[in-house]
């Protein structure tokens, strides 16, 4: 399980105290009771944290030990195959960010010749990820999975929340169904799937496909991004909303 994470606003030795909007989320909306636990950030450390209890508009924890390792987000990101020192771009900031997985997919508008070499890609991208790791001081290295055809890993049962960008969506935005998820996860992190289509975006067959498996299609805004942009664009409003 991953714990939810808190930003202390102060903190000492053995103690660190959330006030202002943090406290006042943890309070009345999560209604925060002694004994709960989370992580808390406290300056450039992790502390497993235990709320001691509620003063005023403050919420204090104690701190009970240091989390070694600063853990990937629970992010797993679905890159469609693109050109690929775009994608390797996007392996890169998509590392730098902290997802925690990189499964490449072979789309309808994954161009022909790019969907035949990936494979042969991916131990490249292995070592991108392990450099970028490395240079952004990330103490695990993400997994690039093996490329899969896109139908193949749309059916992949998961207990994640499945988000599609899609530029068509016009009426849920990525922060909406990310919020969502958060408050339906309560006292963990949730857990994200997010899937970018390729230069030609998706065809509307893998739309109603996505759809059909639980997918839920999100706007990134009124502009069309291309497809690195939306990857990182899409990975950092995640990590933003979850951390
Ligand atoms: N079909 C588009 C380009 C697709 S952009 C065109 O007209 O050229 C590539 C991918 O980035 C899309 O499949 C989608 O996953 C994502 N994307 C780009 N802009 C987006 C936006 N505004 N909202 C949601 N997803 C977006």
């Amino acid at each position: 399980m991953t714990r939810r994470r808190w930003i202390a606003d102060s903190w000492d030795e053995h103690t660190a105290s959330l006030t202002g909007e943090q406290a006042s989320h943890l309070i009345r909306v999560l209604r925060a009771q002694p004994g709960t636990e989370y992580d808390i950030v406290a300056g450039d450390r992790v502390w497993h944290g235990v709320i001691a209890g509620i003063f005023g508009d403050a919420v204090r924890f104690n701190l009970i030990g240091e989390v070694e390792s600063d853990p990937a987000l629970p992010i797993t990101l679905l890159l469609s195959i693109f050109k690929f020192d775009r994608l390797e771009w996007a392996i890169e900031k998509g590392t730098e960010l902290g997802v925690e997985r990189i499964l490449p997919i072979i789309a309808r508008r994954s161009e022909k010749h790019l969907a035949q070499s990936a494979q042969n890609r991916v131990e490249r991208w292995r070592r991108i990820a392990r450099e970028s790791a490395q240079q952004s001081r990330r103490s695990d290295i993400p997994v690039i999975e093996d490329v899969l055809p896109l139908k193949t890993a749309a059916r992949q049962s998961s207990e994640a929340t499945r988000i599609l960008p899609a530029e068509q969506e016009r009426s849920t935005s990525l922060r909406h169904a990310v919020e969502e998820a958060i408050k339906k996860a309560g006292e963990e992190m949730p857990s994200i799937h997010l899937a970018v289509g390729p230069e030609g975006g998706w065809t509307a067959d893998e739309e109603a496909l996505f759809g059909e498996e639980g997918w839920r299609s999100v706007s990134l805004g009124p502009r069309i991004l291309r497809a690195e942009t939306a990857a990182i664009t899409a990975t950092a409003v995640v990590a933003a909303l979850l951390e």
